[in-house]
């Protein structure tokens, strides 16, 4: 049985992609691709011509994650740059006959048998080659900002990005310029966790609200994050079919429940839920400023 690793009806944000790259790893890191094949030129935007011929024939080095991006390094100086889009997921399974899933634009068939397809039937997702030593020169990666788990990430330094921004802290975050990786849901969580209104300007979050958004951003990936490995665990050892894995969301999806820090009805009206940016928003108004 294959494993899917995939986000369901949600984009995949930094943890999921961290995951996805995790089981990518656990399976490719090493090996040599004995075959590759494409089944249409493009996706968000074309492939590379030659796609398939240069990724024959390689050994993996390792990989790497960059915001909401996976890099694939290979033997011979190339980086396969990987993003799921929207609907985009990774076929984990033994190797078979020639027979592609619906959708499937990519498979990877490994010298010990296993195969790894890149699934998206939207086509929001993008796959391209980029030399290893260029990969943060690359138009998809050099505009994006810190990663919220390196050390580099700080009170000052978001604070500086943010300062002076005139737009929902919200919308602040979701800028892949002042912080890499968050989407709708986690900044959602972190924005909970931190008490900080997701409507509140970003220009009045610098200093103290700013000092405690980082520990609060991270919290909720690495929480995210250790989700995902437990699942990556349990495939390792079951070896069946998984669906990608079940986190609990503090606010996210919760409109009217109580969130954990009040008491819910008939005290306060529980977690809200607004539109911001075309997008769902979900917040305690209480505990929230
Ligand atoms: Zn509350």
């Amino acid at each position: 049985m294959a494993t899917v690793y995939s986000v369901n009806r949600l984009m995949p944000e930094l943890p999921e992609v961290e995951t996805v790259m995790r089981g990518l790893r656990a399976r490719l890191e090493g090996r040599r691709i004995v075959r590759a094949i494409t089944t249409r030129p493009d996706l968000r935007w074309p492939m590379p011509l030659n796609l398939a011929q240069r990724l024959t024939g390689a050994r993996v080095l390792g990989f790497r994650r960059r915001g909401k991006y996976m890099l694939m390094r290979l033997e011979g100086g190339d980086s396969v740059l990987l993003h799921l889009g929207m609907s985009g997921r990774m076929l984990i399974g033994p190797a078979r006959p020639n027979t592609e899933t619906l959708h499937e634009h990519l498979v990877l068939e490994t010298d010990d048998g296993w195969r790894v397809g890149f699934v998206d039937p939207r086509r929001f997702g993008s796959i391209d080659l980029v030399r290893t030593d260029q990969e943060d020169q690359h138009k998809l990666l050099m505009g994006l900002g810190p990663e919220p788990l390196d050390d580099g990430f700080s009170a000052a330094s978001l604070g500086e990005s943010l300062a002076g921004k005139k737009t929902p802290i919200k919308a602040a975050l979701l800028d892949q310029k002042v912080v890499a990786g968050l989407g709708n849901i986690y900044v959602c969580e972190a924005l909970f966790r931190a008490g900080i209104s997701p409507l509140r300007l970003a220009q009045t979050v610098p200093g103290v609200r700013a000092g405690r958004l980082v520990p609060a951003i991270r919290d909720t990936l690495r929480e995210a994050i250790a989700a995902g490995g437990s699942s990556l665990r349990d495939y390792v050892q079951t070896n069946g079919e998984m669906g990608y894995f079940q986190h609990a969301w503090k606010v996210y999806g919760r409109e009217g429940e109580p969130c954990e820090r009040c008491p819910g009805p008939p005290g306060c009206a529980g977690v809200r839920r607004i539109v911001q940016s075309g997008r769902s928003t979900f917040y305690c108004p209480k505990t929230q400023r």
